[in-house]
């Protein structure tokens, strides 16, 4: 049986670390020294995201069968299968492959009312923010929880990263059965709330010293928001 049965959470936003320097790096802005005319705009659409977001997550892993690397292939249990050139490398180590995804609920209805442009903006890059940060809390929840019984975490990914197609969403949501917390999957692979993430790690009681990041594969790190930074963690 696998160590993290599927769970559902709502993210408690005061845990979540980072979201101001976040909305920084997606808004291009300097929180501390913003031009007047868009300071109160930000501070505004702050209130609106602090007060009106909700974000809420779900998790769940799967033991892995078998890495088939020739096939660019992990086989998990119930056979759910990744197909993938990077995953069998990046659990190598691995015993358990954890499936989670969070979504940010309240956005639309606010995206929805009408705005100015920069309000809009401003508004969009702290839904970005709250997805990402609270993503990342997300992860190192998970892997907090399984380290006190001694289970190693590997780097996470997201469908549509290097060698790990959006196809994969829909094993992601096989398993793990967002509807429940309001995400849903349209035709053409794309996650409903727009400002949800999705995504993969491998745990195991093996520490697996390489680490393998997609941002290092990626030809838009230079230029990415969202890029991983090693002040993240
Ligand atoms: S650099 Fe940005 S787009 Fe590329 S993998 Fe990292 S987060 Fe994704």
């Amino acid at each position: 049986m696998s160590t993290l049965t599927r769970k559902m959470i709502e993210i408690p936003i005061n845990e979540i670390k980072g979201i101001d320097r976040m909305f920084e790096r997606q808004a291009e802005v300097d929180l501390e020294n913003m031009p007047k005319k868009y300071a109160s705009l930000v501070q505004k659409t702050r209130e609106i995201a602090f007060s009106n977001f909700r974000i809420k997550g779900v998790f769940a892993s799967n033991m892995l069968v078998e890495c088939r690397q020739n096939e660019n292939e992990v086989l998990l249990e119930n056979e759910i299968k990744i197909y993938s050139k990077m995953m069998p490398i990046l659990f190598e180590k691995s015993t358990e492959v954890v499936f989670y995804a969070i979504t940010v609920l309240g956005y639309l209805e606010e995206e929805k009312k009408e705005k100015n442009f920069m309000e809009q903006f401003f508004l969009d890059a702290w839904a970005t923010s709250f997805a990402e940060t609270a993503s990342s809390w997300l992860r190192k929840h998970i892997s907090d929880m399984v380290a006190e019984d001694g289970w190693y975490s590997t780097s996470a990914w997201s469908p549509g990263q290097h060698g790990f197609s959006l196809e994969n969403q829909k094993s992601l949501f096989q398993v793990l059965k967002p509807e429940e917390i309001g995400l849903t999957l349209s035709d053409t692979l794309m996650m409903h709330p727009h400002k949800s993430v999705s995504g993969v790690f491998g745990i195991g009681r093996e520490k697996d010293e390489r680490k393998i990041i997609p941002c290092d594969y990626c030809d838009l790190r230079e230029s990415c928001p969202s890029a991983y930074q090693a002040d993240d963690e």
